[in-house]
């Protein structure tokens, strides 16, 4: 059975020499922490089931138990999905609230990450297929946030899409796709491209 894993706050390693990233001594490692404390009370409290949910609207399930979030000392604001990298941006609780969202961005990333044919060395990949087929004028970053921000929006009832301040041209275009189609029916599609395709993993294995 599979299990919704655990997300781990942790500072972003600076002993392993990834130090490039940290502006010297600012923000402190101190702050960090704080941060990273607060990003972690803001997630709990927030934590209504999220990474369930967007199992169930997928259809596709978890297979890692525990994904550390790594808090990154900078002010820049810009995340990443693998690993996990939040950056702090500016310490108000406005902020903090945005990158809670942009924390469940990232993990709609990391759930089509743990579904990815990652012991196919091919490069062959049935998430990234279904996208190029339905979207194939679109741009790779572009296709794939059609996807993952309508998947946003279908567990938060379509109230994601005000709280993406200039947001990049390929989100833009990803939204506008959105509206066009219904963040539902795009969904609703996957799904049943991921079924057909969890029902021949099953049938091969
Ligand atoms: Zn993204």
């Amino acid at each position: 059975m599979n299990s919704t894993p655990r997300i781990i706050f942790r500072i972003f390693p600076q002993r392993h020499g990834w130090e490039f990233a940290i502006p010297a001594g600012k923000p402190s490692h101190k702050q960090a922490l704080a941060y990273a404390k607060k990003m972690k009370d803001c997630w709990q409290k927030r934590e209504w089931g999220f990474l369930e949910e967007i199992a169930l609207v997928t259809g596709l399930s978890w297979r890692r138990t525990e994904i550390p979030c790594y808090i990154v000392a900078v002010e820049q604001s810009w995340s990443s999905s693998d690993p996990l990298l939040i950056p702090m941006g500016l310490s108000s609780k406005a902020k903090i609230e945005s990158n809670c969202y942009n924390l469940e961005h990232e993990l709609i990333h990391c759930l089509l990450l743990d579904n990815l044919n990652k012991e196919d060395l091919s490069g062959e990949d049935w998430i990234f297929d279904w996208h190029e087929q339905r979207y194939p004028v679109e741009t790779p970053l572009c296709r794939i946030h059609i996807l993952v921000h309508a998947i946003h929006a279908c567990v938060h009832k379509g109230s994601i899409k005000q709280i993406q301040i200039a947001p990049p041209p390929a989100y833009k275009r990803s939204w506008e796709i959105i509206e066009k189609e219904g963040a539902e029916s795009i969904v609703q599609a996957f799904r049943t491209s991921a079924a057909t395709r969890i029902i021949e993993s099953s049938i091969e294995s």
